[in-house]
């Protein structure tokens, strides 16, 4: 057996593992290649946020400009950096929604954290303090930070540190294929998703809660793509006990569903968006809280009150990840990628849906964001699951796609050509195939 590396406590990975970790050291286009010259098609973007791929020049060259001009200067106590101002105007304009105002951090959950503590700042400024629960769903993604970790809906993520903390709640999934579902129909669903949602917000006095958190479609919690009039259902709710509506876009923004902002695209109205990922294509660290008009306006207010917005990071309108992440939506903008998503996802989900039956029970898809689910008690089911042995066997073939639970997550960069798309399902196919004929037909 390979020695593990010694020296790095890796994330999201068991400490107790004794095995080499598999190592990238480049990657050009859709591409990258491991420690031992091989290659793969990145199916799932690294982890859904190298939407340009990974040799953009625009972008390198934009970072190379930046760090020889000024690679640092923070943005703290009303001194900042001219680029970030400019990213800040860039947001302003692409916004779905009336802008107030841009906070930057570096990660998605400091972004979460960071919408969370406007959240209770906003509240706070009108006198509500005891408004400090947050509402979010369970399979939810929100990060892993104690607030953000919190707000997550998953198991993996709480289990080993006492989280969530008590005043994090948790909604039913809006999953069309999960148990609450069953036997009912969309509106039915609809209505008992909605209904839980009164029921807890009273059962808790909306006078205690703060907002609500959701992603448009929940990425990490396996692809769950909720029935259309969800939203807009929650949105009412929401609206007329004032709590806020905080619209996680860090998997969803800048093009992955085929629009620039899943909000536009599914009519949705929040109070904050949360974004990361594809801001800068990942070839920074950098997320930013979109802050809407009310909200802007009420804390503009009510610091006079309540005192300055004591948060923030050193790293907060870093330049060097600012100017990247502008290069980044022009770049977004000048190729109009959402337009291609748009064009070329019937083939990502067309050639998906072929392998519906045997081992495959359900296939999902929006823009490229898309999943295949494994039916966990088909015949021949691998010791370690459909989704592990299928995801291992595609590494094997030269595609990097993701495991979720029963699931396999397919997100491709933005720039994934047609030809491109058809090759990562040719490989995803056959090692799919390959599987299901061992599991099924070897001795037992
Ligand atoms: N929100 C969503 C929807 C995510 O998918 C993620 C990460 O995958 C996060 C937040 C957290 O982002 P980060 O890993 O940059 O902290």
């Amino acid at each position: 057996m390979t020695p593990h590396h010694p020296t790095l406590l890796e994330p999201h990975t068991s400490p107790s593992l004794h095995t080499a970790p598999h190592v990238i050291v480049r990657g050009e286009g859709v591409r990258v290649w491991d420690s031992e010259g091989r290659s793969y098609l990145d199916g799932t973007s690294g982890m859904l946020c190298t939407n340009l791929g990974y040799s953009q020049p625009r972008l390198v060259q934009a970072a190379a400009r930046q760090m020889a001009k000024l690679p640092f200067f923070a943005s703290y106590a009303h001194r900042t950096n001219d680029v970030t101002l400019a990213l800040a105007d860039d947001l302003a304009r692409l916004s779905p929604i009336p802008m107030g105002r841009t906070f930057f951090a570096n990660s998605g959950s400091e972004a979460t954290d960071s919408a969370i503590k406007l959240a209770w700042y906003y509240h706070g400024c009108l006198g509500r303090r005891r408004r400090t629960k947050i509402l979010s769903q369970e399979r939810g993604y929100h990060g892993t930070t104690v607030a953000a970790g919190s707000a997550t809906g998953l198991d993996h993520v709480h289990k080993g540190f006492g989280l969530p903390l008590p005043s994090f709640l948790k909604v039913a999934c809006p999953d069309p294929n999960g148990p609450q579902a069953e036997g009912l129909t969309e509106e039915q669903f609809v209505e008992r998703l909605v209904s839980g949602l009164e029921q807890l917000i009273e059962a808790e006095g909306a006078s205690t809660i703060a907002a609500f958190i959701a992603e448009p479609i929940l990425g990490a919690g396996g692809v769950v793509i909720p029935p259309p009039s969800y939203y807009p259902r929650v949105q009412e709710v929401l609206a007329r006990h004032d709590i806020l509506f905080v619209v996680d876009e860090v998997v969803t923004a800048f093009g992955r569903t085929g629009a620039m902002f899943a909000t536009t695209e599914f009519g949705l109205s929040p109070d904050l968006i949360t974004l990361a990922k594809g801001l800068s294509s990942a070839y920074a660290p950098i997320s930013a809280v979109m802050v809407g008009r009310r909200v802007a306006d009420t804390i503009a207010k009510g610091s006079a009150t309540i005192g300055a917005f004591g948060h923030g990071f050193t790293y907060s309108g870093h330049p060097l990840a600012s100017a990247v992440a502008r290069e980044a939506l022009a770049v977004l903008v000048d190729e109009d990628l959402p337009g291609h998503v748009r064009d070329t996802a019937p083939l990502l989900l067309k050639g998906l849906e072929r392998l519906r039956g045997d081992a495959v029970s359900d296939v999902r898809g929006y823009g490229f964001l898309a999943a295949v689910t494994f039916a966990p008690d088909a015949v021949g089911r691998p010791a370690d699951g459909w989704a592990p042995a299928v995801m291992a066997r595609a590494a094997d073939n030269g595609l990097l796609v993701r495991a979720s639970g029963d699931s396999i997550v397919f997100a491709p960069p933005l720039v994934s050509t047609a030809a491109e798309i058809q090759l990562m399902l040719d490989l995803f196919e056959k090692s799919y195939r390959s599987v299901l004929m061992e599991t099924r037909f070897a001795p037992r």
